[in-house]
């Protein structure tokens, strides 16, 4: 999923906030080293298995095959993998020391089906071509290509480092609720690697996805005239919903709803239906703004029930919390993890427009984290477009950037 463009422009002066990063980090011979093997085996190692990595498909759910090829990977560089039970995969980097315990997240999923064509077309332009070749499959495999440089490079870190393979991002951030509920405890800091090169996300957009179902006895058209019909209510709930107000101000802060995404209704012509249905999708990085919307949803929704005499039932489709304001997100904005992200994206090429370095929104399974209290990012991994898209692609080169900034956050983060 992608970051809502939000910026917080309040505090231009980003100097101002503390970070862990120096160029003396990058100029260590061990992350010298690391960053050596990422150039050395771009071609002949990385791309090809991000090739071979978007060709084994992985919808929500049944990442099974892809979280396999991962974790033999991991166990041929001799590490210790945990798989829980939802599917999510780990290992531990050991640190040097007492530092913190830094969490990388890339997810597994892609949102197609089983059927589809992953198949991968290079062009001649230094792009691939496939479905999920970006989101996150680039991810995936920057992440394993990161691991191994660091290995190769013997690499040092002060505190641990849990590579994280994630499952059913798409669905809900549903993997990272889980691993979170078992590891929220290990983890000081959090990085998703999901979305373009560009601004750091320290914010959590908030998702509700409902299905409002509207039942009724239903009638033969022939018995119909004032019979509960659940279809009347549905409508009129539709038009009521579409009064509730966006709250006024800042048109930056993201908040939205959209209604009838998925509908369904009877499927005679001749019968008042049984059950009507429809979906609404609420969005807002606000909690308390997330509270009022979805209860004046629901609301209208009651009273058009009532109205025509039909019954209503809210059922949750998924439901990621909001993590708050610019303001009320201050406090992270000050951590040196959101800082520390600028810097090495800056300085591994990165352009970031003055004043929109970091954005207080993201839809990624650094939301959990930001929800949780704890520090959690996400960073840019590579760049493409046409996610969740048939015609999805990625720039190659931008896979090489991403990787590097993978090695600089390790070496920076996991600093006491
Ligand atoms: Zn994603």
């Amino acid at each position: 999923m992608y970051i809502a463009v939000f910026a917080l422009s309040l505090l231009a002066q980003t100097n101002n906030y503390p970070t862990k990063f120096s160029p003396a980090i990058a100029q260590r011979p061990d992350v010298q080293k690391a960053t050596a093997f990422v150039d050395a085996n771009f071609e002949s190692q990385q791309v090809p298995e991000w090739i071979r990595l978007t060709e084994i498909p992985a919808p929500s759910g049944k990442e099974e095959k892809r979280g396999a090829y991962v974790k033999a990977e991991l166990e041929k560089l001799g590490y210790q993998t945990v798989t829980d039970s939802i599917g999510n995969l780990h290992a531990r980097r050991k640190g040097t020391g007492k530092g913190p315990t830094l969490v990388f997240a890339s997810h597994l999923d892609t949102v197609f089906p089983e059927n589809t064509n992953v198949k991968v077309t290079r062009k001649p332009d230094g792009t691939l071509h496939a479905p999920g070749v970006g989101d996150n499959t680039i991810a995936v495999a920057g992440l394993l290509q990161a691991i191994r440089a660091m290995d190769a490079a013997k690499m040092q870190t002060t505190g641990d480092i849990i590579f994280l393979f994630s499952v059913q991002e798409e669905v809900g951030l549903k993997g990272m609720y889980a691993w979170f509920e078992n590891n929220r405890k290990d983890t000081d800091l959090l990085v998703a690697l999901d979305s373009n090169l560009g601004p750091v996300g320290y914010g959590a957009l908030g998702i509700y996805w409902s299905r409002m179902k509207f039942t009724g006895p239903g009638a033969h058209t022939n018995r119909s005239k004032g019979a509960p019909n659940p279809v009347r209510a549905a409508a009129q709930c539709i038009t009521d919903i579409y009064t509730v107000p966006i709250p006024d101000g800042d048109p930056m802060l993201g908040t939205v709803y959209n209604v009838g995404g998925m509908m369904s209704s009877g499927n005679i012509v001749n019968a008042v239906p049984q059950e009507v249905a429809f979906t609404v999708d609420l969005r807002t990085i606000d909690k308390s703004v997330m509270g009022q919307l979805d209860d004046a949803i629901v609301s209208k929704c009651d009273s058009a029930a009532r109205a025509f005499g039909v019954t209503f039932q809210r059922e949750w489709i998924q439901k990621s919390e909001p993590g708050g304001t610019p303001v009320q997100l201050e406090d992270r904005r000050k951590h040196p993890l959101v800082q520390t992200a600028i810097d090495v994206t800056k300085y591994v090429g990165v352009k970031l427009l003055p004043g929109k370095e970091a954005i207080a929104s993201g839809s990624t399974d650094a939301n959990v984290g930001v929800v949780a209290g704890i520090p959690s990012i996400t960073v840019g991994r590579g760049n493409g477009a046409g996610g969740h898209t048939l015609t999805e692609w990625a720039n190659i080169e931008s896979a090489r950037t991403g990787t590097k900034l993978i090695l600089l956050l390790a070496a920076s983060l996991t600093e006491n």
